[in-house]
């Protein structure tokens, strides 16, 4: 019984060893733009089918194209894929190195960019591995590469298959060391990192580490899109760093040959010096010897070439260089997949604060700019654009394409920064830590819109940000933390709207922190405070001089541009006041009465006290004060209305 009851344990772990066995992919990048995409889409589809866990990394090798941006965006775009950066194009297989030193997988398959290999096969591959080969290789049934590039290959396989033995287990070998497409079992890789020289070819320099090995038969293609990076002096380069790295091979073959030719030159002395003494010199064999001195000094050559590989190989480790130096990372996650909602200069505030801070950032949603409205405010939408972060701006977020998008980006929390809409149930469910939005007040009070301008409308001596989780009812959930902003006297709502972006930026640093460390907590709202306000039009900032000049001041500054400022109308007119201040005075004419006229400024009587009208704006034509008389051709004692 106890034993049965162990023996399940043991299978229980053992199961969940086996499930969590991922594959790193790791394919190297010289200006591939065009391909990356679609490999990932095959990549994707093939291992999601058979529900294999594994993450890609790109290593861009000094790409010069758009290979890096694109790599980000996808990055962000799919919680598997992960990019390195490279200073600069050291070649595919250090490329690979680096990689493999990102990877976290149990098993690592390296694969290229140009799908000439079909990732249709990483499933087979995966199988092979998991059964217990420490090397998978593919051989390619029918090569498609042109003919120079074939046979250059087949010279290439033949040495090191003939001559090394390399690869050799019994009866099984590897036959295609071309083929990049292979995988490998975690230790191999480790090895390869740790041994492998800075001019490793890895195909054979893992096969020298040894370990059980198998080979898959695969189709392969042409290339599509793209160009080869392999030109002869490439391959040359490569020939050399497949042979050296493997053998001594080809020193010991030269100098086997110069010790059989030293015997043939010392034969041939021996013959001539008879010849000459029995027969006399012999004067047209001259050429016979140059023919000789020819090859000779040829294989020379070649060995004093074939040293030099060695000892610029030798040279190339003791130099301190290094492999490669990656610049940028994309796509390691350090902490959460954020998804921001966010518009006008609070959306904006904060996308950068998040961008500043480091996060992985894996979408943007913004609005579409209304053309109807004063764009004041920076792009959200251009900021997201200058860090290549995905960037949706949907006319409905209701729709279930949005939701099924959304969803597919895998967000563990989703921010929102004066974004205008109102999330679904579906959308705010989707992030597993839920949704957080900024307010621009002290919630409760203010729930709903334009809350700045609101506040200062109000006569209100103070306001702030909060960061509360979003529910179904608009701007009342549980509040996560709120800081107070004073409003002083002179505030308009522009200066108090970029006080709340400054400040809710900062306090969104102690928000994420909060999220990383799983450590937020948030209070119910007090529903008996609550005060809402609804959205302003521009209808809705006409004055009344009835009122006291306390509230047209502050009609005036919390509407005054970028809004679309408090008027009065006369004759049919609309004047706007754009800038004005309270003036007490002692007059008793009724409100809406000119009581004073100056170059810079005209007063009016107000429900109590007076107001000086600085600055004022008729028929889309901003005045001085002076100019607005004369353009009404008004008094002293003419009334403005109310
Ligand atoms: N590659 C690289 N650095 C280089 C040359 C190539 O990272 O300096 C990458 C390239 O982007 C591709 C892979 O290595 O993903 C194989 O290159 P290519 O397809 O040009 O070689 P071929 O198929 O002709 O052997
Ligand atoms: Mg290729």
């Amino acid at each position: 019984m106890t034993l049965l009851w162990f023996n399940d344990i043991v299978n229980q772990i053992i199961e969940i060893t086996q499930m969590n066995k991922m594959i790193s992919i790791v394919v190297p990048v010289f200006n591939e733009e065009d391909s990356l995409e679609g490999l990932l889409k095959a990549i994707k589809d093939s291992l999601d089918k058979k529900s294999i866990s594994f993450e890609v990394i790109f290593v861009d090798d000094g790409s010069s194209d758009r290979s890096w941006s694109i790599i980000e965006t996808l990055s962000r775009r799919f919680e598997e894929v992960r990019g390195l950066k490279l200073s600069r194009n050291v070649g595919q297989h250090n490329a690979i190195i680096a990689g493999f030193e990102n990877s976290i997988g149990t098993y690592v398959v390296t694969i290229d960019a140009d799908m000439q290999d079909n990732p249709d096969v990483l499933p087979r591959i995966y199988e092979k591995l998991k059964s217990g080969f420490d090397i998978v290789g593919c051989r390619r049934k029918v090569r498609r590469d042109n003919f120079l590039r074939r046979f250059l290959s087949f010279v290439m396989h033949y040495t090191i298959r003939h001559f090394t033995k390399l690869g050799r287990v019994s009866t099984r070998e590897f036959t295609d060391f071309g083929c990049m497409l292979r995988g490998y079992r975690r230790w191999v890789v480790e090895k390869v990192i740790e041994l492998g020289g800075k001019s490793v070819y890895i195909p054979t320099f893992a096969a020298l580490i040894g370990g059980d090995f198998c080979e898959i038969e695969i189709e392969h293609v042409t290339r599509v899109k793209g160009k080869s990076k392999y030109g002869i002096s490439r391959l040359l380069s490569l020939y050399f760093d497949m042979i050296t790295d493997i053998s001594l091979l080809p020193v010991q073959v030269i100098s086997l040959l110069g010790i059989l030719l030293s015997f043939a030159g010392f034969a041939l002395g021996v013959i001539i010096f008879l010849r000459r003494i029995f027969i006399g010199p012999e004067v047209e064999g001259v050429f016979t010897l140059f023919a000789f001195l020819f090859v000779f000094t040829g294989v020379l050559l070649i060995s004093v070439g074939l040293i030099g590989e060695y000892v610029g190989r030798i040279y190339k480790e003791v130099n301190k260089k290094p492999r490669f130096i990656v610049t940028e990372k994309s796509g390691f996650r350090k902490g959460l997949r954020i998804g921001v909602f966010a518009y006008s200069e609070v959306g904006y505030s904060c996308l950068e604060q998040l961008i500043r801070m480091g996060e992985d950032i894996v979408f943007v949603v913004t609005h579409r700019d209304n053309k109807n409205e004063n764009i004041w405010f920076r792009s959200v939408g251009e900021l997201a654009h200058k860090f290549n972060i995905p960037l949706l701006k949907p006319e409905s977020i209701k729709e279930g394409k949005f939701i099924d998008v959304i969803s597919s980006f895998k967000p563990d929390i989703i921010l929102s920064f004066y974004f205008r809409k109102i999330f679904s149930e579906e959308l705010v469910s989707i992030p597993s830590l839920g949704c957080i939005n900024l307010h621009g007040s002290l919630l409760p009070t203010y729930r709903g819109r334009a809350p700045v301008n609101w506040a200062i409308i109000n006569g209100g001596k103070e306001t702030g940000v909060t960061f509360h989780y979003m529910t179904q009812k608009v701007d009342a959930g549980p509040i996560i933390v709120q800081k107070r902003i004073k409003i002083e006297n002179d505030d308009t709502g522009l200066s108090l709207t970029k006080k709340i972006a400054s400040c809710g930026a900062k306090l969104l640093e102690d928000v994420v922190e909060g999220l990383n460390e799983q450590n937020l907590r948030s209070t119910l709202q007090d529903e008996t405070k609550a005060t809402y306000f609804g959205k302003r039009t521009p209808s809705m900032g006409e004055i009344d001089w009835q009122w006291d000049n306390e509230k047209i001041y502050n009609y005036v500054r919390a509407l005054t541009s970028p809004f679309p400022g408090a008027f009065f109308v006369l004759e049919d007119k609309k004047c706007i006041i754009w800038r004005g201040e309270k003036k007490e005075c002692g007059n008793r004419e009724p409100p809406g009465t000119i009581v004073g006229i100056s170059r810079d400024s005209v007063i009016v009587k107000t429900g109590s006290g007076c107001f000086r009208i600085t600055e004022v704006e008729i028929d889309g034509e901003r005045l001085t004060p002076e100019g607005f008389v004369k353009h009404l051709k008004l008094k002293k004692g003419n009334s403005l209305g109310g």
